[in-house]
């Protein structure tokens, strides 16, 4: 184990990485927190909160993924990078703009800059199992019956599934970049989808998005079975630290808990909140979804391809190698409900 003294975190205001820089601070780590505008406080006074509240220090710094060198001020002197950040969004104009280009663009510049500054021992990178797999159909192509670290996503293309794509890309890149030099070494993250307690109220993450729609009465009619796997937010934040530390660390980390339908994760909610949220009761005929789709935002295939087609994962490696205890997935997802009816001030409190 290696102690962390000065870490990196991009996109620090983000749902995933404020965990992940709220940890930190909890270890009396200095952190290296780069946001898009910093005069924009509102974006990460959680995070000026939990510095006051921990013995960590806090030092924010203004880059964007898309201009060049402008990691580089705030990496001066950091042992380890934690690169978070890259939009998680599904539906985009442009799938370049909006998604493939800060992914891909974005871990190129980072990790360039990484190559200039040579206190950095280490990167963390955080990719997703969409690296792994595209279309929850992929599970047939693989040659086992659950994904594992050894599976990439070979489906995704800029007009089907661009998020995916973009992730894979990116992770891709990362791995060309490390081979080529020998001074830092890479161990990335590889999570499925996040649940659990947000910190702000300001991320416009899909996992944010997902638990409003779920309890906002959009989804009131039904919801298509799509078999996700979930995680808690906080246990992906302790494999990044992990990950950080471990001297042996290595690889891919698939971060799943359990794999559950949006109606699964409905019903677990039923039970702790009863009524009190319009949740969805019923899942719609995938024929009905297929057929509205493009109304909807949704490609026929992408109905195709992953409506009705169940998944499995291999965690064991996040368990053996970094240690990771998985929390239960109905704390998971009361915590997030509890987390949203609270302010900020109370839910770091109570989290
Ligand atoms: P999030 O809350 O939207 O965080 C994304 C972060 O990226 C924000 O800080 C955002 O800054 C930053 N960002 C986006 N474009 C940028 C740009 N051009 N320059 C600088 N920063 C930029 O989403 P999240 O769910 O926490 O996702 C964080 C990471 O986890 C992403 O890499 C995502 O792919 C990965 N991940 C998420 C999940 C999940 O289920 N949530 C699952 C697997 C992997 P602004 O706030 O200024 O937009």
């Amino acid at each position: 184990m290696t102690d962390l003294h000065r870490v990196l975190i991009t996109g620090a205001n983000g749902y995933v990485a404020s965990w992940i820089v709220k940890q930190l601070l909890e270890q009396g780590v200095t952190v290296h927190a780069t946001v898009r505008n910093k005069s924009n406080t509102s974006k990460y006074q959680h995070l000026l909160d939990i510095n006051e509240q921990t013995p960590g220090s806090l030092h924010v710094f203004e880059a964007d993924l898309l201009e060049s060198g402008s990691f580089e001020e705030a990496m001066i002197g950091c042992d380890v990078v934690m690169h978070t950040a890259s939009p998680f969004i599904l539906q985009v104009d442009d799938p370049y703009e909006g998604l493939i280009n800060p992914a891909l663009q974005g871990t190129e510049n980072v990790l360039e800059t990484v190559n200039k500054i040579s206190s950095v021992r280490r990167v963390v990178l955080t990719s997703s199992v969409v690296a792994i797999f595209g279309d929850n159909q992929d599970i047939n192509k693989v040659g086992h019956d659950r994904f594992t670290e050894a599976d990439w996503n070979t489906t995704s293309n800029a007009d089907h599934q661009p998020y995916p794509y973009s992730k894979t890309l990116a992770e891709r890149r990362a791995w060309q970049m490390v081979e080529v030099q020998d001074r830092w070494d890479l161990v990335v993250i590889n999570p499925g989808f996040v649940m659990g307690p947000p910190l702000s109220e300001q991320s416009g993450s899909e996992s944010i998005k997902t638990m409003q729609q779920m309890t906002d009465g959009t989804l009131k009619m039904g919801v298509p079975e799509l078999h996700n796997g979930v995680v808690d937010v906080r246990n992906v934040a302790e494999a990044h630290i992990a990950a950080a530390q471990k001297d042996h660390a290595e690889g891919r980390h698939i971060l799943v808990n359990k794999v559950l339908t949006l109606l699964e994760m409905s019903e677990i909610l039923r039970q702790e909140f009863g009524s009190k949220y319009a949740l969805p009761k019923r899942e719609l005929p995938k024929f009905l979804i297929w057929l509205v789709a493009p109304t909807v935002g949704l490609t026929r295939k992408y109905v195709k391809q992953n409506v009705g087609c169940p998944i499995a994962f291999n965690n064991s490696k996040s368990i053996e190698k970094l240690g990771i205890n998985y929390i239960p997935i109905d704390k998971t997802l009361t915590d997030h409900i509890r987390a949203m009816e609270v302010g900020t001030k109370e839910k770091m409190a109570s989290v």
